[in-house]
């Protein structure tokens, strides 16, 4: 899995580390805080004092509270730059939101990542386009760290594979990705708490904004792309949180037919976008195109401007990748 010695090398920066934070992309996922936290738990365990690090935002997301470590996350405020920063799942510095200084005022930054257009920022960059998720990544390095994963390990780290692989659904859901999974139920996850914790806790508001979003769900090039929307005033009208509208898309690409699907998330004089594809197409090159990034299957931007403008431009630059 890592043929250029990287784990090796990883080893030896953790070990000599005086202090280590670890931190992940703003608008954390399930792989942002379930790798974050799968390797805080196992450097704890080898008597590393890591701590993990919210980018923007005052709170952990409400969907994985319930992750074993949740407690530890520091806010960047209360931290100085340490000795080692570990990025995860982040593609660029940017992306880091305000753990950026963090980041790039530590002595030694190691970046693991899957993203295909990471930027390799690190002084020591592990980047696995293939990998499912960064969470089975950490779990890869897990060995050579000398770290026996126990449940609460495992439980953050397919917490992160279960969620970036849609459930185990995406094109991401190599063999590769199902034989980690078998090893980290060996190691003690319970498969179906993680599955209520994650998909079966939802609010009846966040319920709501699902129902809006299936109403709005509008269809263009003969169905092949599909989009809908949501507002900050249905967040606030629903009482659905911000941070529980991560799965809102899979309800549109739901859609028997459709290729391309995206989400728009309105705010003031801003759009939020969440593009999937789900056959071939590259979805990663539009939303780089706009100005964000991602994986061709799974990617997204912000829009600095007005909906009916955004739809405009992207709708002629999606059709063009469906072809
Ligand atoms: P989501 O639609 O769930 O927010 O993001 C889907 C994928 O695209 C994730 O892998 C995420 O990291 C990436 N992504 C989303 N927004 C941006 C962005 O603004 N910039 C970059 N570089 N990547 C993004
Ligand atoms: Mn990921």
């Amino acid at each position: 899995m890592f043929p250029g010695g990287e784990d090796v090398h990883f080893a030896e920066s953790i070990r000599t580390a005086s202090s280590v934070v670890v931190g992940a992309h703003v608008d954390p996922d399930g792989d942002a805080v379930g790798s974050t936290l799968g390797l805080v738990l196992a450097l704890r365990s080898i008597g590393i004092d890591a701590s993990p690090v919210l980018p923007s935002s005052d709170a952990v997301p409400q969907t994985y509270s319930f992750l074993p470590g949740s407690e530890l996350y520091r806010h960047v405020a209360d931290l100085t730059a340490p000795d080692l920063f570990i990025a995860l799942d982040t593609p660029g510095f940017a992306r880091l939101g305000d753990a950026e200084p963090l980041a790039r005022d530590a002595r030694k930054l190691i970046v693991i990542d899957h993203h295909p257009d990471n930027a390799r920022y690190g002084t020591l960059s592990i980047v696995d386009a293939s990998a499912s998720s960064v969470g089975a990544m950490v779990w890869g390095l897990l060995g050579t760290l000398g770290v026996e994963p126990d449940a609460r390990i495992a439980t953050c780290l397919y917490t992160a594979l279960v969620t970036d692989t849609g459930r185990f659904s995406y094109s991401n859901t190599s063999p590769e990705a199902l034989r980690t999974a078998a090893s980290m139920l060996e190691a003690g996850v319970d498969v179906q708490q993680v599955f209520t914790d994650v998909y079966e806790s939802r609010s009846v508001g966040a319920l709501a904004l699902i129902g809006r979003t299936l109403e709005r769900i509008t269809c263009v090039q003969d169905g092949a792309i599909a989009y809908s929307w949501v507002t900050d005033d249905d967040f606030a009208e629903t009482g659905a949180l911000k941070a529980e509208s991560e799965n809102l898309i899979d309800e549109v690409r739901a859609l028997r037919g459709a290729r391309i699907v995206f989400l728009m998330k309105l705010n003031a004089g801003a759009v939020r976008v969440s593009l999937r594809a789900k056959g071939g197409a590259d979805v990663g090159s539009v939303a780089r195109a706009f100005g964000g990034g991602g994986h061709s299957a799974a990617a997204g931007f912000t829009f600095d401007g007005e909906v009916d403008a955004l739809l405009n431009v992207l709708l002629p630059a999606l059709t063009e990748v469906l072809a």
